[in-house]
This record gives structure tokens, sequence and C-alpha cells, in this order.
């Protein structure tokens, strides 16, 4: 069994009831409607042929509703695009500044090669400042702001290429004011939670506001529809913490993500907050460009295979696939390779995990369990130390290897064994005489550790320890303790 699912684009290459029968086949646990692209009339019939679909497999298949947020973009330029070449200004032209275009030429920019760009955003020219940076196109065209006038905003290009319609401009580092939750998405998040979307994700999303916001018009429809916030902003990444406390998911869109933060950034940032998610209970996917290559060609490359692995080896809870299944050549053929390397990759995880198992041996594995679960419950109850009986060192090893963040004390009948453990991470050896009862055993070593101020009244502590004296891996007792 496959554990960390998998979340298909649904656009037009794999729309039709067959392709869509087929991708459930190979494994597709969840499909993806991008309301940035396709009509409701699209995303309703997509909808009835993913539930059809599903249904004659009898397979649970999640419909997860992608809004477009506040997405600035580039108006119409016609079929040939404009190009632009380093060195050269233009001027972006928003809808408010061209109906003013009178204003913006009076105020002296240049007419003579001066190229305009139309843009979507009407507030350009009151969010921009003067040298900030604005990108087009993922990232592929930058310009530099040389001045605002007259609402238009003049740049000076750095590196260029061709424009075309509708692609994507990001500002980093720019506040944008437009609401996170645009007109057009309250619109389409009222239709797609009446036509029954599972869950709904944010485009853009800057703080727990934004979901709070969403859940607010959610719960105005009259359904319980969870919440997944797009982690693809600077504010986002920095309110990391609270919207996770919000939203029931994060995804990790690491194509803007990668636009306003350089692409060297999204790595790290992936572990952290696959972390993060992991640590607050909340869902997690990782997205974008996956198995980008397959979108033309029917096998990846391996630095891709490897993207997709280590995205498991991070501990996502779901890897998902974009152009390769909305428009690619081979949706149905990449499903099958993401449920493969996916698979092996978990296969490998169980394969290393059962190495340090037999590594470990028979005889210790009881003690390595509870050295592990006392760890864990250190942490849990803030202990401030952690107590073990060691008799011949072996505990106080395994205990330490956990690297826990409460000391370890660990005490010893035998003075070379206590030298020994010296040379232990995070072991203060002591030793003391062998006392058979646990209980009294206990109660001396909690009074050698008031003695020396190590523990006071009302902390709690951690106690390892073994019924059977004289035996070495014989721990196997936890105790969990609040010092009198
Ligand atoms: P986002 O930033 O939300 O990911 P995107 O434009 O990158 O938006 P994806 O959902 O990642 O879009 O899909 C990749 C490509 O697939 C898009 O650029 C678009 O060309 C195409 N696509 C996706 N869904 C549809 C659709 N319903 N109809 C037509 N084309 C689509
Ligand atoms: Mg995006
Ligand atoms: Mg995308």
């Amino acid at each position: 069994m496959r554990k960390a699912k998998i979340v298909c684009t649904i656009g037009p290459a794999s729309e039709s009831l067959d392709v869509l029968s087929r991708l459930i086949e190979q494994g597709m646990d969840a499909a993806r409607l991008n309301f940035s692209h396709g009509t409701h009339d699209s995303h309703r019939r997509a909808i009835r042929s993913i539930r059809e679909a599903a249904a004659s497999r009898q397979a649970a298949v999640a419909i997860i509703q992608d809004v477009q947020g506040p997405r600035i973009r580039v108006d119409e330029v016609g079929e040939k695009g404009l190009d632009v070449a380093p060195g050269q200004s233009v001027r972006l032209q928003t809808a408010l500044a061209r109906s003013g275009g009178q204003l913006a030429a009076a105020s002296g920019a240049p007419a003579g090669g001066q190229i305009d760009i139309p843009v979507s955003y009407p507030h350009l020219a009151r969010d921009v400042r003067p040298g900030g940076r604005i990108l087009i196109d993922d990232g592929l065209i930058e310009l530099t702001v040389t001045r605002i006038a007259g609402g238009a905003v003049e740049c000076l290009v750095v590196t260029g290429g061709r424009i075309t319609s509708h692609k994507g401009i990001n500002l980093p580092g720019t506040n944008v004011s437009a609401p996170t939750l645009t007109d057009k998405d309250r619109e389409d998040i009222r239709f797609g939670v009446a036509a029954g979307v599972d869950y709904v994700a944010l485009s853009f999303v800057r703080g727990p506001e934004d979901i709070a916001a969403a859940k607010q018009l959610v719960a105005a429809c009259g359904r319980d529809v969870p919440i997944i916030a797009k982690i693809e902003r600077v504010e986002a990444v920095n309110a990391l913490p609270a919207i996770l406390d919000a939203a029931d998911g994060v995804m990790i869109a690491r194509g803007d993500l990668g636009v306003e933060m350089g692409a060297e950034a999204v790595p790290v940032l992936q572990k952290r907050i696959i972390v993060e998610a992991n640590h607050r209970r909340r869902l997690v996917i990782t997205a974008t460009q996956m198995l980008e290559s397959m979108t033309q060609r029917a096998s990846p490359t391996r630095a891709e295979a490897s993207d997709v692995a280590n995205a498991v080896f991070d501990g996502t809870d779901a890897v998902m696939l974009s152009a390769e299944t909305a428009i690619g050549r081979y949706p149905v053929e990449t499903v099958r390779v993401m449920d493969r390397i996916v698979r092996a990759a978990e296969e490998g995880i169980a394969a290393s995990a059962s190495r340090r198992r037999d590594a470990d041996g028979d005889a210790r594995s009881c003690s390595e369990a509870i050295c592990t679960a006392a760890s864990t419950a250190a942490s849990a109850i803030t202990a401030s130390a952690i107590v073990a009986f060691s008799e011949l060192g072996s505990t106080a090893r395994l205990i330490s290897k956990q690297r826990p963040v409460a000391p370890i004390i660990a005490f010893t009948p035998f003075e070379p064994i206590r030298q020994r453990m010296a040379l232990y991470w995070g072991v203060t050896p002591h030793c003391m005489h062998q006392i058979a009862q646990t209980d009294e055993r206990v109660h001396e070593a909690e009074r050698r550790l008031k003695a020396e101020g190590i523990v006071k009244p009302g902390e709690r502590i951690v106690i390892l320890s073994g019924t059977r004296i004289g035996q070495p891996g014989g721990t196997n007792l936890m105790k969990l303790h609040e010092v009198p």
C-alpha cells in the first residue's frame, strides 16, 4: 500500500471520463481544479466526471478547488506579444492609468521607443516603489521600477524576453494591497461549495485572517469544507505558525514561492514547512514541477525522480502534478511513474528502518523501544531530567542517541562504567550502589538529584529502569514522575 497520496490537476488533457478512470486506476487520490483556468461549466462537467469515474471503481477521490487569488497578470498584448530587451525602458499601464492616459503622457514620459505593457491590477502604481523588482512569466523577465508617473509605472528592463497575454506578474518584497480573496474567488468558492468540492485551496495567502475570511464564506454557504493555504509569498512564510493554526492544510506552491524568494530557498522551505505542518498535525501537499518534463516526454529526468522521492522522505502527505496531467501529453503515464517513485521511496524508508532494527539486535530492541518512548515523553512533559539506571551503560548510550533536550543522569554501580559513560553525549554519569527494589532505587536517585540541585520539587523527570537486576539490556520500565 502506497502511503503518500497523489494529487492530479485536471485540465483539457485529463477531463474526459476515460482518462479520469485511468488516472484513478494508476493511483490518483485527489483531483485539483484550478479556477485560474476553465469556466464554471467546464469545472462542473469535470466534477461530475470525477465523481462518476470514482464511483465506478469504488474509489475515494477528493476534489480540491484551487482559487486564483490576487494574481496580477499581463492584459491583452496581441498574438505576437511584446519583446523587451535589457536596458530598455517600459511602462506598465493599469486600466486606471489607461483611462486617464493623457495624464501619463502629459507628465513627461518619453514618447519615442516607449513600450506600454497593459496590466490587470488597477493599484499597481500605488503599491510599487522606485527601485522595486517586477517579475513577469515566472521570473523569466525582470524589471526595476524607475518612476511612478500618473498612475503608470516606468521600469528599466533587467532581463529581457517576450511578454505574452495573461502571463503572471510577481512583485517580490512589495505589499500588494489587493485582498487575498477577490470577488472572483468569492463567486468561485460559492460555486465550488455548492458543487460539492472536498477542499478549497487559497492562492497567495498572507496571514491567518485570509483563512478566517474563507472559512466564514464557506460556512455562509452552509457546508464545512476544509481550507488549504497555498504558501507562495514571503508574508505567508513569515506567518507560517499562525497560518497552520488557522488552516486545515498547506500547499507548498513552489512555482510562485521560487519566484518570490529565489529558487535556492525552495528546498529549505519545503523541509521546514513539512516539518512544521506535521508537527501541528496539518495536511501538507508538495506541488509544482515535480515531473515537469513528462508534460512532453514519456519518462522523467533522474532529478525529478529524486525530487518526488525527497518530498516523501521529507514527510509530505501528498505530491501534486500540475501541467503534467492538466495539459501534458502523458497524464496517465505520469501518474504511473509518480506512483512507482513514491512506492520505491517508501520501501526504502521501511528497509532502512528494518536495517536499523536488525543492527540493534533482538536482545536490545526492547530497550531501544523504551528509550525512544522516554525521549518522546521527556519532550512532551518538558522533563527537567531523564534518569537512567544503566548497569553496563547500554541504556545510557541508547537514550543519548535519541538526542533528547533534557539532560541524562545515569546511575551505575560500577566505577569503570561510570568512566566509560563520560564520553556519552548528554550523559552525566554517577555511581550508586545496587538497590533491588525499584521504588527505593528511584527514591535514592531523587534524593541525590535534589541534593545536587539538578531537580527541584514540582519538576518532572523521566525514569528508565529494569525489573531484573544484573541483566544487561533489561531496561523494561519507564516512569513519568513529579518530584515531591
Ligand atoms: P497556479 O499558480 O495556481 O499553479 P498555473 O497557471 O501554474 O496556476 P497549474 O494549475 O499549475 O496552473 O497548471 C499548469 C498549466 O496547465 C497552466 O499554466 C494551464 O496552462 C494549464 N491548465 C490547468 N488547468 C487548466 C484548465 N482547467 N483549462 C485549461 N488549461 C489548464
Ligand atoms: Mg501559483
Ligand atoms: Mg502552477
